[in-house]
């Protein structure tokens, strides 16, 4: 059995490996054959965990699904509607956005996520 650790470093490991947006059941999957002792609870509990320190980052879809991304750098996403395609979109960065949520709320701002819903272009060509 691993070390809780362990299990954590590998799986963080994954997700950056993956350059994508990879769900929970593919970090399993592509895990299980190496550690057959890793559960998918194992897998989806580290990688929430791993999302609240900042290691890698939780995205919603609009689905209801998640997804995991291992670039923690800003950047936006686009979803693709029908197939559930993710793509990076680099933003610049969002200079006052701080100052104007400081502002009008109150909040002290720790982060932001842009998710853009669309259609792809393999599904729009009809595919
Ligand atoms: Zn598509
Ligand atoms: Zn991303």
């Amino acid at each position: 059995m691993l070390k809780y650790s362990k299990q954590r470093e590998i799986i963080e490991r994954t997700v950056k490996s993956f350059g994508s947006h990879p769900s929970a059941g593919e970090v399993y999957e592509y895990l299980h054959p190496l550690y057959p002792n890793l559960s998918l609870g194992t897998v989806y509990r580290n990688l929430t965990l791993l999302s609240e320190t900042g290691a890698i980052q939780k995205l919603h879809m609009p689905d209801g699904s998640d997804r995991f991304d291992g670039q923690t750098r800003d950047h936006a996403h686009v979803v693709c509607e029908r197939c559930g395609l993710v793509r990076d979109i680099d933003t610049p960065p969002q200079i006052g956005l701080a100052d104007l949520v400081s502002e009008k709320t109150g909040f002290v701002m720790t982060g932001s996520q842009l998710l853009i819903t669309g259609i792809c272009e393999a599904c729009r060509n009809g595919k």
